[in-house]
C-alpha cells in the first residue's frame, strides 16, 4: 500500500488543494513507498495566511510560555527519536544509528532554544545624558520560511525552527520532497507540546512551491540549506523581494594529512568522514590532501579499511553504510567515478558494481577511493555527494593550503597533524568557515553558529546559535526621557548631544 503524504496547516494534516503528486522511494529497495502531494499556489497562500494569523498571538506570548513549550517539544522528540530515525532511514537510506545521531544533533538546537529568555536579553544604559536612558531589545520578524535538503530531514529543519519559534515567529517549513515524513511527525509533536496552531506549518512541494514562498509578500525571511546553484538562486530572488535571507550551499571538504600525523588515527577518521552516510553529508570529507611521503602508507590503510565497510539497508543493524538517495544520484556518482580514470586518475577501490544481496534494485554504490586526482578533473571540481574519496598529492603545507583556498567552496576542512604550529597556521590561513584539528567533521555545537564561506553560504549570517537568534529577530534601540526632567534640558535646534 502506498500512503499519501500531505501538508500541515493550522495544527492538522491536510491535502490542501493539491492534486499533483510525486513518488517517495525507499532507496534500499528501490520501491515507491509513498506519494507526496505537491502544493498549489493557493496552498502556499493558505499556509502563509494561517501562519500570519498565528503570529499575532504567538509574538505576544511570554518568554516563559515559549520556553515551557520548547522544553515539552524537547521531551517529545527525545522520546520519539527512534520513530523519527526509522522514518529517516526508510526514506533517506542512512543507517538507523546515523539517523538517531542526526535527531540528537537537532535536539541540541532545541535545547539551546529552551534558553530563549536568556538569549533575548537586551542592553540598558542608564543616564546616557541628563535624565535620559537608552535600551535595546529584539523583536520577531513575522512569518519566516525554511527550505531544506534531503540529507538531514530532521536535523537541518531543527537548525532553523526551534530558534525561529522561540524568538516569536511563525515558521513554514518546505522540506525536501525526497524524505518528507520526518517533518510531519515533528509537526505532530509540536501540537502535542502545546504550540498554538499555525505557528509551525509544513508545505510539501517542488521548485514552484519554493518560488511562491520566495515571492510571497507576507514571508519576511528565508532560511535555505541545499546545493550551491539553488542557494544562489534563493539568495538573489528572496533578496529581490526584500526579504532577509541566509542560504547555505554545497561543499567540497578537504582534509590535509601531514607526514607527522598519527597514520592509523587519520586513516580511521578519514574513512568514517568520507563514507559515513554514503558521503551524503555537507561536511563529509571528499578530498584527502596528502603532504609528502605519508601518501602511500596512508592510502593503503584507507583502502583496507574502506573495503571492510559493510554496505546494506539502513534497517539492518549490521550495516555501516546505506544506499544513496535516488537512482539518478547513483548514476551520476558512477559516471563521475568513470570520468576520473578517463581523465588520468587511478581508481584504487571501485564501488561502481556493488550489489547487495536481496536488495538488487536498491540505490547502492560501494566505497570508492581515487588516487592521483588533479584539480582540473571532474571528480575534483564537482560536489559528488556520494561515497567517493579523491586523493590529491602535494609536497608541502603551503601547496596544500593554497589548493584549499583556490577551491570555490569553503564549508568545512580538517588537518591531521601532531604539530601545534602547523595546526595554528592552518586554521588562521585557510579560507573556510568550519575547521577541524584532528577532527574530520567539525560541525559546531548548537551554541555556536554553523556556516561556510565562499560558495557554501550566501547571505551574511550563519545558521543556529547566536547568529540564528540575530537572524530571526530585529533590534530596537529606545532613547527614553520622562517628563519630570523636561525643565532641566530645554529643547534645542542643534543636533542632540549628551549633557
Ligand atoms: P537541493 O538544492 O537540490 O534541494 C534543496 C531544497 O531546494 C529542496 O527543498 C528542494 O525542493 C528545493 N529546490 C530544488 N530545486 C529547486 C529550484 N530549482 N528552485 C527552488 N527550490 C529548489 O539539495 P539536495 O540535493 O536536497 O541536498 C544536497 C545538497 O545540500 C548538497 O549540495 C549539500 O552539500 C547541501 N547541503 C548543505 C549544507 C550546509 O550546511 N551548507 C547542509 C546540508 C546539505
Amino acid at each position: 500500500m502506498v500512503s499519501t503524504i500531505g501538508h500541515w496547516m493550522n495544527g492538522a494534516a491536510t491535502a490542501g488543494r493539491s492534486t499533483k503528486t510525486q513518488p517517495v522511494y525507499n532507496p534500499a529497495t528501490g520501491d515507491v513507498q509513498a506519494s507526496l502531494l505537491l502544493a498549489t499556489p493557493e496552498d502556499v497562500d493558505d499556509v502563509v495566511a494561517s501562519a500570519k494569523r498565528a503570529f499575532v498571538d504567538w509574538s505576544q506570548s511570554s518568554l516563559s510560555v515559549r520556553s515551557k513549550i520548547l522544553f515539552a517539544f524537547r521531551e517529545l522528540v527525545n522520546r520519539r527519536a527512534p520513530d523519527l530515525a526509522a522514518l529517516i532511514t526508510d526514506e533517506h537510506g542512512k543507517i538507523l544509528s546515523d539517523a538517531l545521531g542526526e535527531v540528537q544533533r537537532g535536539l541540541e538546537v532545541v535545547e539551546f532554544a529552551c534558553g530563549i529568555p536568556q538569549l533575548l536579553k537586551g542592553e540598558y544604559s542608564d543616564q546616557v545624558s541628563g535624565g535620559v536612558d537608552l535600551f535595546s531589545y529584539r523583536q520577531p520578524l513575522g512569518v519566516v520560511a525554511g527550505i531544506t535538503p534531503f540529507n538531514f530531514p530532521a536535523m537541518v529543519p531543527m537548525w532553523m525552527f526551534p530558534i525561529a519559534i522561540a524568538c516569536g515567529n511563525a515558521f513554514v517549513l518546505k522540506p525536501s520532497e525526497r524524505d518528507p515524513s520526518a517533518s510531519m511527525l515533528m509537526a505532530e509533536l509540536w501540537r502535542e507540546a502545546g504550540l498554538p496552531d499555525g505557528v509551525f506549518s509544513v508545505i510539501q512541494g517542488d521548485a514552484d512551491t519554493v518560488n511562491a514562498l520566495l515571492d510571497h509578500p507576507d514571508v519576511q525571511a528565508i532560511s535555505f540549506v541545499g546545493s550551491t546553484p539553488i542557494a544562489r538562486h534563493i539568495h538573489a530572488r528572496a533578496s529581490a523581494s526584500g526579504k532577509r535571507v541566509q542560504a547555505l550551499g554545497g561543499a567540497k571538504n578537504h582534509s590535509i594529512i601531514l607526514p607527522d600525523a598519527d597514520l592509523d588515527f587519520a586513516a580511521q577518521h578519514l574513512v568514517a568522514a568520507a563514507y559515513g552516510s554514503a558521503g551524503e553529508r555537507c561536511m563529509a570529507i571528499s578530498a584527502a590532501v596528502t603532504v609528502g611521503a605519508i601518501a602511500d602508507p596512508l592510502l593503503a590503510r584507507v583502502a583496507e579499511l574502506a573495503s571492510e565497510i559493510k554496505v546494506g539497508p539502513g534497517r539492518d543493524a549490521t550495516s555501516e553504510m546505506g544506499p544513496v538517495i535516488t537512482r539518478a544520484s547513483k548514476d551520476r556518482i558512477v559516471g563521475l567515478i568513470g570520468s576520473s580514470s578517463d581523465q588520468g586518475a587511478v581508481i584504487t577501490l571501485d564501488g561502481r558494481d556493488l550489489t547487495v544481496a536481496g536488495h538488487e534494485d536498491g540505490f547502492f554504490v560501494g566505497p570508492t577511493l581515487i588516487d592521483q586526482v588533479t584539480t582540473d578533473m571532474d571528480v575534483y571540481r564537482e560536489e559528488i555527494f556520494g561515497p567517493v574519496l579523491s586523493t590529491v598529492r602535494t609536497d608541502s603545507v603551503d601547496e596544500a593550503i593554497a589548493l584549499i583556498n583556490a577551491n570555490p567552496y569553503g564549508n568545512g576542512t580538517a588537518i591531521f597533524t601532531s604539530s601545534g604550529d602547523a595546526a595554528r597556521r592552518f586554521h588562521r590561513e585557510v579560507q573556510v568557515g568550519m575547521i577541524g584539528i584532528n577532527v574530520p567533521i567539525p560541525v559546531p555545537m548548537a551554541f555556536y553558529s554553523f556556516g561556510g564561506w565562499k560558495n557554501s553560504l550566501f547571505g551574511d549570517r550563519h545558521i543556529h546559535g547566536p547568529e540564528g537568534v540575530s537572524f530571526y529577530t530585529r533590534a530596537k534601540v529606545v532613547t527614553s526621557r520622562w517628563p519630570e526632567h523636561r525643565e532641566e534640558h530645554g529643547a534645542s535646534f542643534s543636533f542632540p548631544t549628551a549633557k
